[in-house]
């Protein structure tokens, strides 16, 4: 099933957030082919779940703890997400870039298993990294370690979003648009990689993702490249127009 999900980042207060879901949720139409996720700031997902049109919209977490509960100040753990969240987005490169390693990342996915949530895992190279001719290496080493916890069976549930690091939008002006070349690329190495640890089980449910600048006038090319299964969707998840033309293109497709 194809799969766009919204990234609200921090951005939107309760009220804000429910008038934002009410607009969106005029504008969708339900599509058994196509699931439709938003991930709003924590404090959010409450009141945004009690009134939600389940059939048109999915919640998910920005982040998770990697334990059901203690004293952990300030965390939300996964266990405290059921029911309300189907979804969390796990490794995205601005937690990374707030110190979040592998190892972390790795307890992270295997809690979310854990709790019946489904992470959507995100990797990618830096700028640097890419100038460096590092990204094959970049992808490779994340996946593998932060899938280390994970069985076969395991993997066959997650979501990967390949989020190269240079094409997401930081809000500077500066956007990159990825070209498909890069996105296939990667697709190869992730499908390769996944398929080498877990064989063909591991990949037979897999769902991957693309990541970085997109919006209702780059949206199509991406979704319509090979085992391209949907987007992350960052800055334009918080425009309902445009995030409502980026769910119309992809029920649009076959
Ligand atoms: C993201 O941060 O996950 C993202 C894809 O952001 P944007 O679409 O704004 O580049």
């Amino acid at each position: 099933m194809r799969l766009i999900v919204g990234n609200w980042k921090m951005n939107l207060n309760p009220g804000e957030a429910s008038l934002l879901v009410k607009r969106l949720e005029d504008k969708i139409k339900p599509d058994p082919k196509t699931e439709i996720v938003i991930c709003p700031p924590f404090i959010d997902l409450y009141p945004i779940a009690k009134d939600l049109d389940r059939g048109k919209l999915k919640l998910g977490s920005q982040n998770i703890h990697y334990l059901d509960e203690g004293p952990f100040t300030g965390e939300i753990s996964p266990a405290m997400l059921k029911g309300l969240a189907d979804y969390a987005i796990i490794g995205h490169s601005e937690r990374r870039a707030m110190g979040e390693d592998d190892k972390l990342i790795a307890k992270k996915m295997a809690a979310a298993i854990r709790n019946d949530i489904t992470p959507v895992l995100c990797v990618g190279e830096t700028l640097a990294e890419r100038q460096h001719g590092l990204a094959k290496k970049v992808i490779v080493d994340q996946l593998t370690a932060d899938l280390t916890q994970l069985t076969a069976t395991d993997v066959a549930k997650i979501v990967v979003a390949y989020e190269p690091v240079w094409s997401i939008n930081h809000g500077d002006g500066n956007i990159v648009h990825a070209k498909p070349e890069d996105i296939t690329f990667a697709y190869t190495t992730i499908r390769t990689l996944l398929e080498e640890l877990y064989g063909e089980e591991g990949v037979s449910g897999l769902r991957l993702l693309y990541g970085g600048s997109a919006d209702p006038g780059h949206c199509r090319a991406y979704l319509e490249m090979p085992y391209v299964d949907g987007l992350l969707v960052g800055g334009a998840s918080l425009n309902y127009e445009d995030f409502a033309k980026i769910v119309k293109v992809a029920q649009g497709l076959k």
